[in-house]
């Protein structure tokens, strides 16, 4: 493991304590078979493929903060995956 992947694991924890460590819709803590994902509660901003992992991290604490963000299980954000793509689109919907 590299200096900065032991970084990002680091800040990705803290992440996701602020999320509470736990899925907002079914309440499982994160575990192999269920990793923790980020889901923005309004749709994202901003483009994900765009942005490198570590300025996502850094994002995501500063969303985390304001309280944009929540943990979802991965087959929670699967199931919501869809509505949540239709939230989001460039250049639309960028007021809140
Ligand atoms: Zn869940």
């Amino acid at each position: 493991m590299t200096r900065n992947s032991r970084l990002y694991a680091r800040k990705r924890a803290l992440l996701m304590a602020l999320l509470g460590d736990r899925c907002a819709l079914c309440g499982a803590g994160e575990s192999a078979s269920r990793p923790l994902e980020v889901d923005h509660i309004n749709g994202r901003q901003w483009a994900i493929t765009r942005t490198a992992s570590h300025q996502r991290l850094k994002r995501y604490l500063e969303e985390a903060k304001k309280g944009l963000l929540r943990a979802l299980c991965k087959p929670c954000n699967v199931r919501e995956g869809n509505r949540g793509n239709q939230k989001w689109r460039p250049g639309r919907n960028v007021s809140y």
